[in-house]
């Protein structure tokens, strides 16, 4: 989550004396010193004006600043990072800023003309938003809500791979909510589309901001209801139950994916619900 101190904001073109924490990037990946600090305004203003660059909040009294630069020359002690590798790197706190950062980096340059007619954006006063001065049309940053379900059938649960995971990893179940569908829905929709199996007994579990490019994880635990494992052609490359002592690979810490199935993995051996 973000720092207790943390207010959004979003503030075009802040001044250049404007103190405070440095979320730059060179392209997507986020430029850090070689010890993962975060570096000072004065190295970022030797890479010349950036593209974007705007306040995205405030930290107690300090501003955070959001900036990035296509393909910057950067110098010896700055190194640019993929988000997802800098998850053990930054503190969680920072992390999720930086997500915030990249995730209204990519709006920014997104919204520059008006989607509805294509006339030149400004900043709307008073709220985070996009203003069309010829169609009044607000450009707001989109949030893509995503849902993940980890299924249990007694002690074993239910993962399957997609054909781009890397070699041997399983996951839970993940899809994007449609327009005009309820999460619950789209749970079950997509259990059931990928897998073939109905579930019940949906229980909430945890959030998380995914900002490649702009979702917002919502992940559940639920129960086996019915129906026999049957993939779904071209998105599922293999889905099985596993039990907790004979599990495959599984994602990476950075991702709630990860999370969820450990949580679902404590619960079966701790004799959980
Ligand atoms: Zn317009």
């Amino acid at each position: 989550m973000w720092p207790e101190n943390f207010i959004p904001l979003f503030q075009a073109t802040p001044a250049a004396s404007v103190a405070g924490h440095e979320f730059a990037f060179a392209d997507d990946a986020l430029i850090l010193n070689h010890d993962g600090s975060l570096p000072d305004t004065a190295t970022l203003e030797a890479l010349g004006p950036a593209r974007a660059d705007f306040l995205f909040g405030r930290a107690g009294e300090s501003g955070c600043r959001a900036r990035r630069w296509d393909a910057p020359a950067l110098p010896e002690k700055l190194q640019a990072l993929n988000l997802r590798a800098c998850h053990g790197v930054l503190q969680e706190g920072q992390w999720f800023l930086a997500a915030r950062a990249k995730q209204l980096l990519g709006w920014d340059l997104a919204s520059r003309h008006c989607g509805a007619c294509g006339t030149p954006t400004g900043t709307a006063p008073g709220e985070p938003a996009k203003l069309c001065p010829a169609c009044g049309h607000r450009h707001y940053p989109q949030i893509a809500p995503a849902v993940m379900c980890l299924v249990r059938r007694g002690d074993r649960l239910l993962l399957a791979r997609s054909p781009h995971f890397a070699p041997g990893m399983f996951s839970a179940l993940a899809g994007f909510v449609e327009a005009g569908e309820s999460v619950e829905g789209c749970l079950h929709r997509e259990v059931f589309e990928e897998t073939g199996i109905r579930i019940t007994n949906l229980r909430w579990f945890a959030s998380q901001p995914w900002p490649f490019p702009q979702s917002l994880m919502l992940a559940f635990h639920a129960d086996y209801a019915g129906g026999h494992i049957t993939p779904q052609a071209d998105e599922i490359e293999a889905a099985d139950w596993f039990g907790v002592d004979a599990l495959p690979g599984l994602p990476s810490p950075v991702s709630i994916a990860s999370r969820l199935i450990s949580d679902g993995i404590e619960r079966i051996r701790k004799g959980l619900p």
